[in-house]
């Protein structure tokens, strides 16, 4: 089920137990890990019936076992869970058990893999690592959301005693839900669901807010890992289970929710966020100054202190001016003008790159996006079109130090800033606000970016969402090349 390259060893060491390093010096790009699913899932609270083989929505069921569900296009899904409901131990099993409650499936499909001889071995490698679910009990909603959704209709099921060597309580199956979460990237089915794939061994990469490998997941919910930056022998391969666009106090409270995991890598402990500024606010007491976190010796939070006159900002107040900032953008609720009144109302407190700032700004840009969309026909205005262009290169600085080397994130970030860019003077020189020589400037700056673009995602499979993003960058600059060839010279 995994593949891993001869240039990278596996250790075991008390802090990250079973992890993996570089054997030799390895270049970006280079294949480090290739990996089928464990299994593919749709979201616990998904009620959408799917196809138990391809995870297409269905609403026929399986015939011969008539408790799966499964599409017209797949004439069979798994041999030992058809066979299981069909003549085995779960033929006594009432046939609308998924139809009633549909959010057991992943975790019927694991326990079923952990009873098939021939799967078992695959499980093992996810069992190996303890969960202390002490620590899961008061978890966020999460705890209550697997009792509800699937440990308790599950109990109840009568499955739980046709499966008598595993020993199930429900002890066990909340660890089963827990290790289903944490070994999960999202894959997107066909029909463009997001659904979770459960890798075994690529999703235990030991964590770092700035990772030095790529995940890439292709349409067959194959996984490939590449090395994202030159790795030296030794290097430890870490990949990221946050987004990079939060800031620290952000990521590290998800990354606790999610994985109980108190993150010390050199970002969480840079108060400037590799130079960012991301979660840094605007010096109250001078005109010029940043104020950013201080920390302690054991990486935990503090105040934040300016970097020119040395005046304190207490945490308590930045905290609540964030919770206020996070609660007026849940009000929002997608409008315009009031994103754009938050942020020229925040940007006095903040630095220019607060992750708060960059969620507005991605915020309206996304709105300008839709808008110009729908616009095309008609005629678009100038003026949005150039409010995109400015947000869009805005977050480009961002994105590109926050994930170093073969980076999707500056990539996707590149293609949306060339795009709008594109529109806005093709629309600027037929409209002549802009001269042959100045349309000719902006279109190889376009060009550039392109191909920028192009080089950052070139180790994407062809058949994964930035393989075809890395098509139509392909066409765009097509189209770039042969704008400059007719009006170049
Ligand atoms: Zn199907
Ligand atoms: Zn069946
Ligand atoms: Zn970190
Ligand atoms: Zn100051």
């Amino acid at each position: 089920m995994q593949d891993l390259s001869e240039n990278i060893q596996q250790v075991h060491n008390e802090k990250l137990g079973r992890h993996l390093v570089a054997g030799l010096a390895i270049e970006p790009g280079e294949t480090l890990l290739e990996e089928r699913p464990l299994l593919v899932t749709p979201h616990w609270e998904c009620g959408q019936l799917k196809c138990a083989q391809c995870l297409q929505e269905s609403y026929v069921m399986c015939r011969k076992c008539q408790v799966y569900p499964l599409c017209m296009d797949c004439g069979q899904h798994d041999d030992f869970e058809c066979e299981f409901f069909a003549s085995g131990a779960g033929k006594s099993i009432c046939k609308d058990l998924l139809v009633k409650n549909y959010g057991i499936c992943g975790l019927l499909k694991l326990l079923l893999l952990l009873e098939d001889p021939a799967t078992r071995p695959d499980c093992q490698l996810l069992m190996e690592k303890p969960i202390n679910l002490e620590d899961y009990h008061d978890g966020e909603g999460m705890w209550q959301e697997h009792e509800e959704q699937v440990v308790r209709p599950l109990m109840e099921s009568g499955i739980v005693d046709l499966l008598p060597t595993q020993h199930l309580t429900s002890d066990v199956l909340h660890a089963h839900c827990i290790r289903i979460d944490s070994h999960a990237f999202e894959v997107s089915a066909r029909d463009g669901d997001t659904l979770k794939g459960v890798f075994v061994c690529g999703a235990s990469l030991p964590h770092h807010c700035v990772p030095n490998t790529v995940v890439a997941l292709d349409e067959q919910f194959n996984m490939k890992l590449y090395a994202a930056v030159p790795l030296q022998p030794g290097d430890i391969i870490y990949n990221s289970y946050t987004n990079p666009l939060m800031g620290t106090s952000q990521r590290q409270h998800q990354l606790r929710m999610s994985r109980r995991l108190d993150c010390t890598c050199s970002r969480c402990q840079d108060p400037t966020e590799r130079g960012t500024h991301m979660s840094s606010m605007k010096c109250r007491e001078c005109a010029e100054g940043f104020a950013v976190c201080e920390m302690d010796a054991n990486g935990r939070l503090g105040d934040w202190r300016c970097l020119d006159c040395k005046s304190v900002l207490p945490a308590d107040s930045v905290h609540e001016l964030l919770a206020e900032v996070g609660g007026a953008l849940v009000d929002a609720r997608g409008d315009l003008q009031v994103y754009e009144s938050l942020l020229a109302q925040y940007r006095q407190l903040f630095h220019p790159n607060h992750f708060l700032l960059l969620d507005i700004k991605q915020n309206i840009a996304t709105i300008l996006r839709a808008a110009a969309l729908m616009n095309s026909v008609e005629q678009p205005c100038k003026k949005l079109l150039a409010r995109r262009v400015e947000l869009c290169s805005d977050l480009l600085p961002v994105c590109r130090a926050v994930v170093p080397g073969l980076s999707k994130l500056y990539a996707i970030g590149l293609f949306e800033y060339l795009i709008s860019l594109v529109e806005l003077i093709e629309l600027q020189f037929a409209e002549s606000d802009l001269d042959k020589k100045g349309y000719v400037a902006q279109l190889r700056i376009a060009s550039q970016a392109a191909k920028e673009a192009m080089e950052l995602l070139r180790f994407e499979p062809e058949n994964s969402a930035e393989g075809y993003l890395s098509e139509r960058i392909a066409m765009e600059l097509e189209r770039i090349e042969s704008d400059l060839k007719k009006y170049g010279r």
